[in-house]
């Protein structure tokens, strides 16, 4: 059993923001990154509203935060917590694959992932054409034709960059008016490459042992069309990354983590930061910010523990 002073679990910009902070306070941080470090701003395209950054690509700029908190000493692993347990209070139990900790205080930043459209064909065909990241799988389009579902920011977003590679981008949305903002909207609207698709979901995927059609159904009319297509692309939201902590904290009806205005969850000494507690503002600075204020607040915490075992 390791003994550690905080642990961080999540490296997207609320657990590296909150490594920063701790490291500089001196709380001697361990932040388990998951899987993969960086999180859902690892596997976007270009940033461009990140304040200090006129334009910078997700990937760099999480190696300049997970750099920046490393160089003053926070620690790094890359694992999976796969249980937690808070019911006893500080000090807190956790394991990863191979190894248990024990923690005195806890910041979760595990932050949020893709929803899926749940449609046949869909978990069939991911990696043969279906993508939730067009950084990622953009590449393999070049000169073909792609779908990208949604009429969020990500998705007008994602779609542009995949203007770089495919042919043609067909931006399907369940309704007639955007929900992104409107600097990309008008920029979506004038590239060439782009269509929009209104009033349309997708009722199957189809291909075999790669996309190759879907069947689209205009939702005012109830018509269904089957088109061809080689890539679909899914960017419809998210959904709060909380599994491991149901039973033992706080969650609003969506599973979005409860926390007070000090970032504390319903267990004292357990906070939260980032998308997985954040259901409205959801923006890679607000995450950041969030994992400051949780950093601070366990610095608070861990002062309250060593004042409350001096009086004993
Ligand atoms: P979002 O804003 O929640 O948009 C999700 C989109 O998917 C909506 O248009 C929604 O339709 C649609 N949708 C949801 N469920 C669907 C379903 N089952 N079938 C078909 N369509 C469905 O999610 P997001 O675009 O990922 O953005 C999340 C947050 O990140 C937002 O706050 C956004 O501003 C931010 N973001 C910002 C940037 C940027 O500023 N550059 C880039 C990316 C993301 P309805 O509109 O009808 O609900």
């Amino acid at each position: 059993m390791q003994k550690e002073n905080l642990i961080i679990i999540g490296s997207g910009p609320a657990g590296l923001t909150a490594a920063l902070y701790a490291a500089r306070a001196n709380l001697n941080p361990l932040l388990i990154s998951g899987n993969e470090i960086g999180g859902q701003i690892a596997i976007t395209s270009e940033v461009e509203n990140f304040p200090g950054f006129d334009s910078i690509l997700g990937p760099d700029l999480i190696e300049k935060m997970r750099g920046q908190a490393e160089r003053f000493g926070a620690r790094m692993e890359i694992n999976e917590v796969t249980e937690v347990d808070f019911t006893h209070g500080s000090p807190f139990h956790l394991k990863v694959y191979s190894d248990e900790y024990e923690a005195n205080a806890i910041i979760i930043a595990t932050g949020a992932s893709a929803r899926r459209l749940g449609i046949p064909g869909e978990n069939e065909l991911i990696g043969k054409g279906v993508s939730y990241c067009a950084t990622c799988d953009g590449f393999f389009f070049k000169n073909k034709d792609v779908l990208v579902i949604g009429g969020g920011d990500s998705a007008l977003q994602e779609g542009l960059f995949l203007t770089k590679y495919a042919n043609r981008v067909r931006i399907v949305h369940r309704r007639d008016t955007l929900r992104g903002g409107e600097v990309l909207e008008a920029r979506a609207k004038a590239n060439d490459k782009i269509q929009f698709v209104w009033n349309t979901t997708l009722d199957s995927i189809e291909g075999n042992n790669k996309v190759e059609g879907v069947q689209a159904r205009n939702v005012q009319t109830g018509s269904t069309e089957q088109w061809e297509t080689d890539g679909v692309f899914v960017f419809i939201g998210h959904f709060p990354n909380t599994q491991l902590f149901k039973e033992q904290l706080a969650m609003d009806e969506q599973n979005f983590l409860l926390v007070d205005k000090f970032m504390q969850t319903s267990v004292p000494g357990v906070f939260a930061a980032g998308e997985v507690m954040d259901p409205i503002y959801k923006q890679a600075i607000s995450s950041a910010g969030q994992g400051c204020q949780a950093a601070i607040s366990v610095e608070r915490y861990l002062e309250s523990l060593h004042d409350q075992a001096l009086v004993k």
